[in-house]
Protein backbone atom coordinates (compact mmCIF):
# COMPACT_ATOMS: atom_id res chain seq x y z
CA UNK A 1 0.00 0.00 0.00
CA UNK A 2 1.03 3.31 -0.78
CA UNK A 3 1.70 6.01 1.93
CA UNK A 4 -0.98 8.41 2.18
CA UNK A 5 0.74 11.48 1.13
CA UNK A 6 1.47 9.93 -2.48
CA UNK A 7 -1.30 7.80 -3.51
CA UNK A 8 -2.70 10.67 -5.67
CA UNK A 9 -0.10 12.22 -7.34
CA UNK A 10 -2.49 14.70 -9.61
CA UNK A 11 -4.59 15.98 -6.24
CA UNK A 12 -5.19 19.69 -5.75
CA UNK A 13 -3.45 21.34 -3.26
CA UNK A 14 -5.28 22.12 -0.53
CA UNK A 15 -6.32 26.21 -0.64
CA UNK A 16 -7.05 28.06 2.30
CA UNK A 17 -9.87 30.58 1.94
CA UNK A 18 -9.79 33.34 -0.44
CA UNK A 19 -9.71 35.89 2.34
CA UNK A 20 -6.78 34.17 4.12
CA UNK A 21 -4.85 35.37 1.31
CA UNK A 22 -5.39 38.72 1.39
CA UNK A 23 -3.75 38.83 4.77
CA UNK A 24 -0.41 40.02 4.78
CA UNK A 25 1.58 38.32 7.97
CA UNK A 26 2.25 40.10 10.76
CA UNK A 27 5.83 41.48 10.73
CA UNK A 28 7.21 41.81 14.50
CA UNK A 29 9.65 43.91 15.20
CA UNK A 30 13.45 43.53 14.92
CA UNK A 31 15.45 42.30 17.93
CA UNK A 32 19.24 42.37 16.68
CA UNK A 33 21.75 44.14 15.00
CA UNK A 34 24.41 42.19 13.33
CA UNK A 35 27.84 43.04 14.93
CA UNK A 36 26.11 44.76 18.19
CA UNK A 37 26.57 42.14 20.81
CA UNK A 38 24.10 44.43 23.43
CA UNK A 39 21.85 46.47 21.33
CA UNK A 40 18.97 49.22 23.13
CA UNK A 41 16.04 46.85 21.84
CA UNK A 42 13.16 49.88 21.80
CA UNK A 43 11.02 48.47 18.95
CA UNK A 44 8.09 46.51 20.78
CA UNK A 45 6.89 48.50 23.60
CA UNK A 46 8.12 45.82 26.23
CA UNK A 47 8.78 47.33 29.57
CA UNK A 48 11.99 48.20 30.58
CA UNK A 49 11.29 46.73 34.23
CA UNK A 50 10.46 43.28 33.59
CA UNK A 51 8.24 41.24 35.70
CA UNK A 52 7.65 41.69 39.63
CA UNK A 53 10.12 39.80 41.44
CA UNK A 54 7.18 38.25 42.73
CA UNK A 55 5.35 37.29 39.32
CA UNK A 56 8.82 35.73 38.74
CA UNK A 57 8.88 33.52 41.55
CA UNK A 58 5.20 32.04 41.17
CA UNK A 59 6.58 31.42 37.84
CA UNK A 60 9.44 29.11 39.23
CA UNK A 61 7.31 27.55 42.01
CA UNK A 62 4.34 26.51 39.13
CA UNK A 63 7.56 25.13 37.10
CA UNK A 64 7.23 21.83 39.58
CA UNK A 65 4.20 20.91 38.31
CA UNK A 66 4.12 21.01 34.37
CA UNK A 67 2.93 17.65 33.51
CA UNK A 68 -0.50 19.17 34.67
CA UNK A 69 -2.73 20.41 32.71
CA UNK A 70 -3.68 23.92 33.70
CA UNK A 71 -6.79 25.14 35.00
CA UNK A 72 -8.88 25.46 32.17
CA UNK A 73 -11.08 28.52 33.98
CA UNK A 74 -8.17 30.30 35.00
CA UNK A 75 -10.38 30.50 38.03
CA UNK A 76 -8.26 32.30 40.42
CA UNK A 77 -6.60 34.45 37.97
CA UNK A 78 -10.13 35.64 37.17
CA UNK A 79 -10.76 36.14 40.77
CA UNK A 80 -7.88 38.12 41.53
CA UNK A 81 -8.75 40.46 38.50
CA UNK A 82 -12.04 41.13 39.79
CA UNK A 83 -10.82 41.97 42.75
CA UNK A 84 -8.18 43.97 41.87
CA UNK A 85 -10.40 45.86 39.13
CA UNK A 86 -14.21 45.61 41.35
CA UNK A 87 -15.43 43.54 38.57
CA UNK A 88 -17.66 40.73 38.09
CA UNK A 89 -15.85 37.27 37.28
CA UNK A 90 -18.58 36.05 35.38
CA UNK A 91 -17.67 38.59 32.79
CA UNK A 92 -14.35 38.01 32.27
CA UNK A 93 -12.64 35.82 29.70
CA UNK A 94 -8.64 34.98 29.63
CA UNK A 95 -6.49 34.46 26.56
CA UNK A 96 -3.02 34.00 25.54
CA UNK A 97 -2.32 37.43 24.92
CA UNK A 98 -4.87 39.97 24.14
CA UNK A 99 -4.44 38.73 20.64
CA UNK A 100 -6.39 35.57 21.51
CA UNK A 101 -9.05 37.51 22.78
CA UNK A 102 -9.49 39.77 20.04
CA UNK A 103 -9.21 36.97 17.49
CA UNK A 104 -11.63 34.86 19.28
CA UNK A 105 -14.64 37.92 19.31
CA UNK A 106 -13.81 38.19 15.55
CA UNK A 107 -13.61 34.46 14.67
CA UNK A 108 -17.49 34.39 17.23
CA UNK A 109 -19.14 37.22 15.65
CA UNK A 110 -17.96 38.09 12.10
CA UNK A 111 -19.69 36.48 8.85
CA UNK A 112 -18.70 37.04 5.55
CA UNK A 113 -19.65 40.59 4.32
CA UNK A 114 -20.04 42.01 7.56
CA UNK A 115 -17.90 45.65 8.16
CA UNK A 116 -15.21 46.06 10.38
CA UNK A 117 -14.41 49.98 11.15
CA UNK A 118 -10.52 50.74 12.50
CA UNK A 119 -8.62 53.74 12.02
CA UNK A 120 -6.44 53.28 8.92
CA UNK A 121 -3.07 53.08 10.47
CA UNK A 122 -3.93 51.05 14.11
CA UNK A 123 -2.68 47.68 15.38
CA UNK A 124 -2.67 45.36 12.48
CA UNK A 125 -3.95 42.46 13.93
CA UNK A 126 -7.44 44.00 13.75
CA UNK A 127 -7.25 44.20 10.17
CA UNK A 128 -5.71 40.35 10.27
CA UNK A 129 -8.62 38.97 12.20
CA UNK A 130 -11.22 40.28 10.31
CA UNK A 131 -9.89 39.37 7.31
CA UNK A 132 -9.60 36.03 8.36
CA UNK A 133 -13.53 35.79 8.97
CA UNK A 134 -14.55 36.83 5.65
CA UNK A 135 -15.12 40.09 6.90
CA UNK A 136 -15.12 43.79 4.47
CA UNK A 137 -12.51 46.07 6.29
CA UNK A 138 -13.77 49.56 6.75
CA UNK A 139 -10.34 51.83 7.82
CA UNK A 140 -11.10 55.02 8.55
CA UNK A 141 -8.07 57.62 8.12
CA UNK A 142 -7.06 59.33 11.55
CA UNK A 143 -7.19 63.16 12.64
CA UNK A 144 -4.25 64.47 13.75
CA UNK A 145 -2.77 61.36 14.48
CA UNK A 146 -5.65 60.40 16.53
CA UNK A 147 -9.13 58.24 16.08
CA UNK A 148 -11.38 60.05 14.40
CA UNK A 149 -14.90 59.32 15.98
CA UNK A 150 -16.81 61.73 13.75
CA UNK A 151 -15.48 59.85 10.54
CA UNK A 152 -15.73 56.11 12.71
CA UNK A 153 -19.67 57.16 13.23
CA UNK A 154 -19.96 58.40 9.93
CA UNK A 155 -18.55 54.69 8.88
CA UNK A 156 -20.98 53.02 10.50
CA UNK A 157 -23.41 50.96 7.90
CA UNK A 158 -26.13 48.48 8.69
CA UNK A 159 -23.91 46.32 8.01
CA UNK A 160 -21.17 47.29 10.92
CA UNK A 161 -20.99 44.27 13.39
CA UNK A 162 -17.58 45.08 14.45
CA UNK A 163 -15.02 48.54 15.34
CA UNK A 164 -12.05 48.12 17.13
CA UNK A 165 -10.71 51.54 19.08
CA UNK A 166 -6.83 50.91 20.53
CA UNK A 167 -7.30 53.28 23.59
CA UNK A 168 -4.32 54.56 23.73
CA UNK A 169 -3.15 53.72 19.74
CA UNK A 170 -0.61 51.88 18.57
CA UNK A 171 1.51 52.92 17.06
CA UNK A 172 0.07 56.41 17.64
CA UNK A 173 -0.06 56.76 21.10
CA UNK A 174 -2.93 58.95 20.70
CA UNK A 175 -5.95 57.94 22.85
CA UNK A 176 -9.59 59.28 23.22
CA UNK A 177 -11.84 60.39 25.91
CA UNK A 178 -15.03 59.52 27.54
CA UNK A 179 -17.43 61.56 25.71
CA UNK A 180 -15.89 60.55 22.24
CA UNK A 181 -16.42 57.11 22.82
CA UNK A 182 -19.94 57.10 24.64
CA UNK A 183 -21.05 59.28 20.71
CA UNK A 184 -19.17 56.55 19.07
CA UNK A 185 -20.95 53.56 21.12
CA UNK A 186 -24.51 55.49 20.81
CA UNK A 187 -24.09 55.29 17.30
CA UNK A 188 -23.52 51.67 16.66
CA UNK A 189 -26.21 49.82 16.18
CA UNK A 190 -26.85 47.04 19.17
CA UNK A 191 -25.82 44.15 17.39
CA UNK A 192 -22.55 45.16 16.76
CA UNK A 193 -19.27 45.27 19.05
CA UNK A 194 -16.98 47.87 20.24
CA UNK A 195 -13.83 46.70 21.36
CA UNK A 196 -11.80 48.57 23.31
CA UNK A 197 -8.34 47.53 23.52
CA UNK A 198 -7.02 48.51 26.77
CA UNK A 199 -3.40 47.19 26.04
CA UNK A 200 -1.28 50.56 27.34
CA UNK A 201 -4.66 51.51 29.56
CA UNK A 202 -1.91 51.59 32.75
CA UNK A 203 0.20 54.20 31.00
CA UNK A 204 -2.48 56.52 30.61
CA UNK A 205 -2.54 60.08 32.12
CA UNK A 206 -5.23 62.00 30.60
CA UNK A 207 -8.23 62.72 33.65
CA UNK A 208 -11.41 62.26 30.68
CA UNK A 209 -9.83 58.93 29.69
CA UNK A 210 -12.76 56.40 29.62
CA UNK A 211 -13.34 53.52 32.41
CA UNK A 212 -13.65 51.12 29.85
CA UNK A 213 -14.66 48.39 32.53
CA UNK A 214 -17.59 50.77 33.33
CA UNK A 215 -18.41 50.58 30.01
CA UNK A 216 -18.44 47.02 29.44
CA UNK A 217 -19.99 46.59 32.51
CA UNK A 218 -23.08 48.29 31.14
CA UNK A 219 -23.53 47.21 27.69
CA UNK A 220 -23.49 44.07 26.54
CA UNK A 221 -22.20 45.26 23.19
CA UNK A 222 -18.87 46.60 24.43
CA UNK A 223 -15.98 44.70 25.12
CA UNK A 224 -13.35 45.98 27.00
CA UNK A 225 -9.32 43.85 26.65
CA UNK A 226 -6.46 44.28 28.57
CA UNK A 227 -2.91 42.53 28.66
CA UNK A 228 -0.02 41.24 30.85
CA UNK A 229 2.14 41.46 28.32
CA UNK A 230 2.90 45.63 28.81
CA UNK A 231 3.18 47.10 32.09
CA UNK A 232 3.12 43.36 33.97
CA UNK A 233 6.14 42.71 32.14
CA UNK A 234 4.89 39.18 31.08
CA UNK A 235 4.54 39.41 27.37
CA UNK A 236 6.67 36.10 26.49
CA UNK A 237 3.84 34.34 29.02
CA UNK A 238 0.81 35.22 26.21
CA UNK A 239 -1.73 35.81 29.08
CA UNK A 240 -4.87 38.87 28.72
CA UNK A 241 -8.08 39.25 29.35
CA UNK A 242 -11.12 40.74 28.16
CA UNK A 243 -14.09 42.00 30.08
CA UNK A 244 -17.45 41.08 28.59
CA UNK A 245 -21.40 41.22 28.17
CA UNK A 246 -22.64 37.38 29.24
CA UNK A 247 -23.21 36.31 25.14
CA UNK A 248 -19.85 37.39 24.52
CA UNK A 249 -18.43 35.24 27.25
CA UNK A 250 -20.19 32.38 26.62
CA UNK A 251 -19.18 32.50 22.58
CA UNK A 252 -15.33 32.74 23.46
CA UNK A 253 -15.71 30.24 25.78
CA UNK A 254 -17.19 27.76 23.47
CA UNK A 255 -14.43 28.15 20.73
CA UNK A 256 -11.29 28.88 22.73
CA UNK A 257 -8.84 26.20 23.34
CA UNK A 258 -10.10 24.43 26.64
CA UNK A 259 -6.16 25.59 28.40
CA UNK A 260 -5.63 28.35 26.48
CA UNK A 261 -3.58 29.86 29.25
CA UNK A 262 -0.64 28.20 31.09
CA UNK A 263 -0.53 27.35 34.50
CA UNK A 264 2.85 28.96 35.19
CA UNK A 265 1.32 32.14 32.77
CA UNK A 266 -1.89 32.52 35.34
CA UNK A 267 0.14 32.09 38.42
CA UNK A 268 2.82 34.68 37.83
CA UNK A 269 -0.09 36.75 36.74
CA UNK A 270 -1.54 36.92 40.04
CA UNK A 271 1.17 37.56 41.55
CA UNK A 272 1.91 40.78 39.02
CA UNK A 273 -1.51 41.66 39.56
CA UNK A 274 -0.63 42.12 43.57
CA UNK A 275 2.77 43.68 43.33
CA UNK A 276 1.06 47.29 42.88
CA UNK A 277 3.73 49.55 43.91
CA UNK A 278 6.13 47.31 40.98
CA UNK A 279 3.43 48.64 38.75
CA UNK A 280 3.05 52.44 39.92
CA UNK A 281 6.93 52.76 39.79
CA UNK A 282 6.59 51.76 36.36
CA UNK A 283 4.17 53.90 35.40
CA UNK A 284 5.79 56.61 36.76
CA UNK A 285 8.93 55.93 34.87
CA UNK A 286 7.21 56.03 31.53
CA UNK A 287 5.33 59.40 32.49
CA UNK A 288 8.11 61.71 33.54
CA UNK A 289 10.24 59.92 30.40
CA UNK A 290 7.28 60.31 27.93
CA UNK A 291 7.77 63.54 29.07
CA UNK A 292 10.83 64.57 28.24
CA UNK A 293 11.56 62.00 25.17
CA UNK A 294 8.37 64.41 23.32
CA UNK A 295 10.10 67.59 24.75
CA UNK A 296 13.61 66.73 23.78
CA UNK A 297 12.57 65.47 20.33
CA UNK A 298 10.72 67.93 19.37
CA UNK A 299 13.13 70.50 20.40
CA UNK A 300 15.82 69.12 18.49
CA UNK A 301 13.41 69.42 15.48
CA UNK A 302 12.21 66.20 15.58
CA UNK A 303 8.15 66.40 15.40
CA UNK A 304 6.93 63.62 18.25
CA UNK A 305 3.30 63.06 18.42
CA UNK A 306 1.85 63.28 22.14
CA UNK A 307 1.35 59.90 23.42
CA UNK A 308 -0.46 58.52 26.35
CA UNK A 309 1.37 55.16 26.08
CA UNK A 310 4.80 53.43 26.35
CA UNK A 311 6.12 54.46 23.41
CA UNK A 312 6.35 58.10 20.96
CA UNK A 313 5.77 58.08 17.44
CA UNK A 314 7.82 60.77 15.64
CA UNK A 315 6.24 61.82 12.22
CA UNK A 316 9.06 62.09 9.92
CA UNK A 317 7.33 62.86 6.39
CA UNK A 318 8.79 66.35 6.12
CA UNK A 319 12.30 64.70 6.56
CA UNK A 320 13.19 67.21 9.38
CA UNK A 321 17.21 67.59 9.09
CA UNK A 322 17.31 65.35 6.34
CA UNK A 323 15.80 62.54 7.79
CA UNK A 324 13.03 60.47 6.64
CA UNK A 325 11.83 57.03 8.41
CA UNK A 326 14.38 54.86 6.09
CA UNK A 327 17.48 57.11 7.47
CA UNK A 328 16.64 57.91 10.47
CA UNK A 329 15.86 53.92 11.58
CA UNK A 330 19.72 53.50 9.50
CA UNK A 331 21.15 56.18 11.85
CA UNK A 332 19.40 54.70 14.91
CA UNK A 333 20.91 51.45 14.16
CA UNK A 334 24.71 52.66 13.70
CA UNK A 335 24.33 53.73 17.48
CA UNK A 336 23.31 50.27 17.76
CA UNK A 337 19.18 51.65 18.76
CA UNK A 338 16.14 49.81 17.13
CA UNK A 339 13.08 51.13 16.82
CA UNK A 340 9.99 50.06 15.57
CA UNK A 341 9.71 51.91 11.34
CA UNK A 342 5.97 51.71 10.82
CA UNK A 343 6.33 51.14 7.03
CA UNK A 344 3.83 48.23 7.66
CA UNK A 345 1.05 50.07 8.89
CA UNK A 346 1.61 52.69 5.65
CA UNK A 347 3.51 54.90 7.97
CA UNK A 348 7.14 54.68 5.96
CA UNK A 349 8.00 57.92 7.58
CA UNK A 350 7.07 57.21 11.20
CA UNK A 351 8.97 55.62 13.67
CA UNK A 352 7.94 54.55 17.00
CA UNK A 353 10.29 53.96 20.24
CA UNK A 354 9.45 52.56 23.35
CA UNK A 355 10.58 54.47 26.46
CA UNK A 356 13.37 52.42 27.79
CA UNK A 357 15.45 52.68 31.18
CA UNK A 358 17.59 55.93 31.29
CA UNK A 359 20.41 54.68 30.04
CA UNK A 360 18.50 54.00 26.59
CA UNK A 361 16.14 57.30 26.81
CA UNK A 362 19.39 59.14 27.29
CA UNK A 363 21.18 56.91 24.01
CA UNK A 364 18.37 57.78 21.82
CA UNK A 365 18.52 61.12 23.08
CA UNK A 366 22.16 61.64 21.94
CA UNK A 367 21.67 59.99 18.65
CA UNK A 368 19.25 62.59 17.51
CA UNK A 369 21.34 65.49 18.81
CA UNK A 370 23.92 63.81 16.63
CA UNK A 371 21.20 63.47 13.61
CA UNK A 372 20.31 67.48 14.60
CA UNK A 373 23.81 68.25 13.50
CA UNK A 374 23.82 66.20 10.71
CA UNK A 375 25.48 62.73 11.83
CA UNK A 376 23.96 59.72 9.44
N1 LIG B 1 -3.52 45.57 21.35
C1 LIG B 1 -2.58 46.47 21.06
C2 LIG B 1 -3.02 47.85 20.70
C3 LIG B 1 -1.23 46.13 21.08
O1 LIG B 1 -0.30 47.04 20.76
C4 LIG B 1 -0.87 44.81 21.44
C5 LIG B 1 0.58 44.38 21.52
N2 LIG B 1 1.34 44.61 20.43
C6 LIG B 1 -1.89 43.90 21.71
C7 LIG B 1 -3.20 44.30 21.68
C8 LIG B 1 -1.63 42.45 21.99
O2 LIG B 1 -0.88 42.22 23.09
P1 LIG B 1 -0.84 40.78 23.76
O3 LIG B 1 -1.36 39.78 22.78
O4 LIG B 1 0.59 40.57 24.09
O5 LIG B 1 -1.73 40.87 24.95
Amino acid sequence: MKPLNQRDSTALVPSPRPSILKIAPYVGGKSGIEGHANPIKLSSNETPFGPSPAAVAAYREASAGLERYPDGHATRLKQAIATRYGLDEARIVVGAGSDEILQLVAHAFLEPGDEVIFSAHTFLIYRIVSLANGAVLCPVPEKDWCADIEAMIGAITPRTRMVFLANPDNPTGTAVGAEAVARLHAALPGNAILILDGAYAEYVTRPDYPDAFALASAHENIVATRTFSKVHGLATLRVGWALAGAVVCDAINRIRGPFNVPGPAQVAAIAALSDRAFEAQAVAHNTAWRTQMTDALSGFGFPVIPSEANFVMLDLSGRPHGFDGAAAEQALLAWGIIVRRLAGQGLPDALRISIGLEPANQAVLEAFKAMQGGAR
